[in-house]
């Protein structure tokens, strides 16, 4: 009879992130000096880190500053080998997701920021043209998930509107008749958003449609 060997014990997930560039040190998620290791972003892209014993003063200084301003808990190795880090509050990754919401058909799509990520949820209803207002990773993530639901193109227009129901971090288009104090039907899907909105969900739409949403923001 075989003999199944003792199963190691669940450890807590310990990721490798990467090496200093300089002397070659491992940073794990769980490394005690994470937050103090520098990393050099070029375009939202992590080049490299360094270990803090490798810094000069100055980059001590700047990877303090950095601390403040990436999210250090969501550096993630990606596939191609290099190192990603969303901003505080922010994204790095764009996915294909699930969320509740778009099981109402009047749904069309949901995105969220949830720890470093943004989620695209789309359902089988959704109008296949989604992938439009958005723009880079996030267009990618939102055709994926639509080519993954067989979605179909609809005829929609997009209106937009700040409404105090939704949380910061979570947009969300609906048809209009669902949400329409008069229940009428216009042929358009309206993006609604908190009037807290976190800035970073702008980042994954197109020029025109982050500037729709800026402009009533600042209204
Ligand atoms: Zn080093």
């Amino acid at each position: 009879m075989p003999v199944s060997k003792p199963r190691r014990k669940n450890q807590p997930s310990r990721r490798l992130l990467g090496h200093c560039a300089r002397c070659r040190r491992a940073c794990w998620s769980d490394s005690p000096d994470g937050p103090r290791w520098n990393a050099e972003v070029r375009a939202g892209q992590v080049v490299g880190i360094e270990c803090p014993d490798c810094q000069t003063p100055e980059e001590n200084m700047e990877a303090e500053l950095k601390a403040a301003t990436l999210d250090y808990r969501t550096m993630t190795k990606r596939a191609d080998g290099r190192t990603a880090i969303a901003p505080r509050g922010g994204w790095h990754t764009a996915v294909a997701a699930d969320h509740p919401i778009v099981e109402d058909k009047t749904v069309h799509l949901a995105a969220e920021i949830l720890d470093g990520r943004l989620n695209l949820a789309v359902g089988p209803h959704s109008d296949a043209r989604l992938h439009e207002p958005f723009t880079g990773a996030a267009a990618q993530a939102v055709r994926a998930a639509l080519a993954a639901k067989e979605a179909r193109p609809g005829t929609r227009t997009l209106t937009f509107a700040p409404m105090e129901d939704f949380g910061p971090d979570t947009i969300v288009f609906i048809e209009d008749q669902a949400i329409a104090d008069d229940a009428e039907d216009r042929g358009e899907l309206v993006v609604c958003f908190s009037p807290q909105m976190n800035p970073h969900l702008l980042t994954a739409f197109t020029p025109t449609i982050a500037d729709c949403i800026r402009g009533l923001l600042a209204a």
